[in-house]
């Protein structure tokens, strides 16, 4: 009888659920890391992210090693062959793999009938068990972020004082909204030089003969657990103090601000998500940090992470294909190119190009707004953001685009679409300043795409929106428009991205 483990991709830590069962039994547990690159080639995957994801690898297969355990590190054309190699080759009885994170990789796993056993061991990558997740939203209407969170808050008391939080009240958000304006001293990204591994990857990228998006170079993200500690390190000294203030703005050729750059890190195991939060606690205990960055920070791991995780494991298939709006535009090139003349989708296309990152106002009101207004089809666009970042994994995207950025759920997720006119891109941004259309104009041949796609937006779809929460408030503004605005928006948005 010989019990193996197989470490997936995205499973880079040491605690890790399969590696804790066997920790005591190292000299006879076999582990086997996979490089498939049939898998890096299921979408154009950022150059980048193909690095970080097989450099990580390397390097924390040298570490497990040199912790002591016998690992087999394949590079293969699949995952399947060199699996039942080493199974055979190992005399592997029981195979056991920490549950994957995402649906597909599950699936693949269940219908493999290899032959030996397949122990799937509960996945330990995330606060919320999926069981616990489930329990807390089979009895509820509405599966509301902010309860959850503070039910998060609650069970591992965090940022509490006795039942109550602290600072006496739950969340900060309306601090978290400035606007850029004026000098903004902003801290610059820890960065890592490529060392000889990370190198002979970024080479393997370079000669690839399949398709990716983006530049391989420079490459200076973190590539092991340590170096993620330093950047976690970083942030709570260099960014997290302003964290919160700038949360929601944009600067030209700013391509981090104050965000912690973490994602990447967590969404590999490199970094897990309570000592994120426990370092950031206690850095707020011992320095007299503002509240509204902290609890702003804390609610980003502690409450959307797990919950976009915990309702994509909750959601039935179907809702990976939902498209409330019916929208079927196709996605334009430029959205591959960054080739347009709206200097805010030219701006963040291009970052993300350069760096495989977009913080998270750049992907919700630049990227994921333009997409919901001007009615791109739902899954070519998940499938293009799974593509173009580099901490994109389908747990982490199916609902973030689907629900958040599309409103493609029908309001499972969000009471009201993330839609936004030019108005809210000027206000937290200095794009607008730099860019051949006007957004102030909804008319005229300067007028700006955001503006005659968003009202074109609510004019198809008032009898969908009517019922959604707050919009009703905003469709009365519809009601007001004069009728030859509304013909020339409808055929400025129809001709806009005709071919
Ligand atoms: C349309 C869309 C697509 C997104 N795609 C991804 C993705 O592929 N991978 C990904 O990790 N995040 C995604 N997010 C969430 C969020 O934008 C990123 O986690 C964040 O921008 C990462 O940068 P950061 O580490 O500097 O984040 P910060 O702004 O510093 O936030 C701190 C941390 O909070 C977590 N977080 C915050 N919001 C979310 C969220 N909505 N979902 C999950 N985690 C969150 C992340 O772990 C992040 O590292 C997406 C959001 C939207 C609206
Ligand atoms: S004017 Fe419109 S297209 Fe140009 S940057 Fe502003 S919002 Fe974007």
């Amino acid at each position: 009888m010989t019990t193996g483990i197989w470490v997936l991709g995205d499973q880079l830590f040491a605690g890790q659920a399969a590696l804790a069962k066997r920790q005591d039994q190292q000299a006879d547990t076999p582990v086997l890391m996979i490089e498939s690159r049939q898998h890096g080639q299921q979408r154009r995957y950022h150059a980048q992210k193909l690095v970080l994801v097989w450099s990580a690898m390397r390097h924390f297969a040298a570490e497990l090693k040199g912790a002591g355990w016998t690992v087999s590190y394949e590079i293969a054309a699949d995952f399947e062959t060199p699996l039942r190699q080493w199974i055979q080759k190992q005399n592997i009885t029981m195979l056991q793999v920490m549950e994957p994170s995402d649906r597909p990789f599950l699936t693949f796993l269940k219908q493999l009938d290899l032959p030996c056993d397949l122990e799937l061991i509960p996945n330990n990558h995330f606060l919320w068990s999926i069981g616990d997740f489930n329990d807390w939203a089979s009895d509820r209407k509405r599966l509301l972020m902010e309860s959850f969170y503070r039910e998060g808050r609650k069970r591992l008391n965090i940022l509490m004082e006795g039942d109550a939080p602290i600072g006496g009240q739950w969340n900060f958000d309306k601090e978290n909204r400035k606007p850029p304006k004026g000098d903004l001293d902003t801290p610059e990204p820890l960065t890592f030089e490529p060392d000889d591994i990370t190198q002979a990857v970024i080479k393997a990228v370079q000669k690839a003969t399949f398709p990716t998006f983006g530049a391989v170079e420079p490459f200076d993200w973190a590539v092991t657990r340590d170096q993620a500690l330093q950047v976690l390190d970083h942030f709570i000294t260099t960014r997290l103090p302003t964290f919160g203030s700038y949360q929601d703005a944009m600067v030209t050729g700013e391509d981090t601000l104050w965000h912690a750059l973490l994602s990447p890190y967590l969404n590999l195991g490199l970094l897990q998500p309570l000592e994120v939060i426990e370092a950031v606690e206690k850095a707020y205990n011992e320095e007299d940090l503002p509240l509204n960055s902290i609890e702003g920070f804390i609610r980003q791991v502690m409450g959307w992470r797990e919950y976009m995780r915990g309702l994509y494991w909750y959601v039935n298939e179907e809702y990976f294909e939902r498209n409330f709006f019916d929208h079927d535009h196709p996605l334009p090139d430029w959205f591959w190119t960054g080739e347009t003349e709206m200097n805010c989708l030219h701006q963040v296309i291009s970052q993300v190009q350069r760096t495989g990152y977009g913080h998270h106002i750049q992907r919700l009101m630049v990227l994921a707004n333009f997409s919901l207004i001007a009615g791109l089809q739902p899954q070519a666009v998940e499938d293009w953001f799974h593509a173009v970042f580099i901490d994109a994994y389908d747990w982490v995207m199916q609902t973030n685009v689907l629900g958040m950025g599309l409103f493609a759920d029908g309001g499972m997720l969000a009471s009201k679409p993330y839609s936004a006119s030019a108005n809210y891109v000027n206000r937290m941004s200095d794009y607008c300043k730099g860019c051949r259309y006007n957004h102030k104009q909804k008319t005229g041949d300067d007028a700006c795409p955001f503006n005659f796609f968003y009202w074109n937006f609510l004019d198809r779809h008032r009898s969908k929106l009517q019922s959604q929460g707050r919009m009703s408030f905003i469709l009365k503004n519809l009601d007001k428009m004069k009728r030859e605005d509304l013909v020339e928006i409808r055929d400025r948005a129809a001709k806009f991205l005709a071919p």
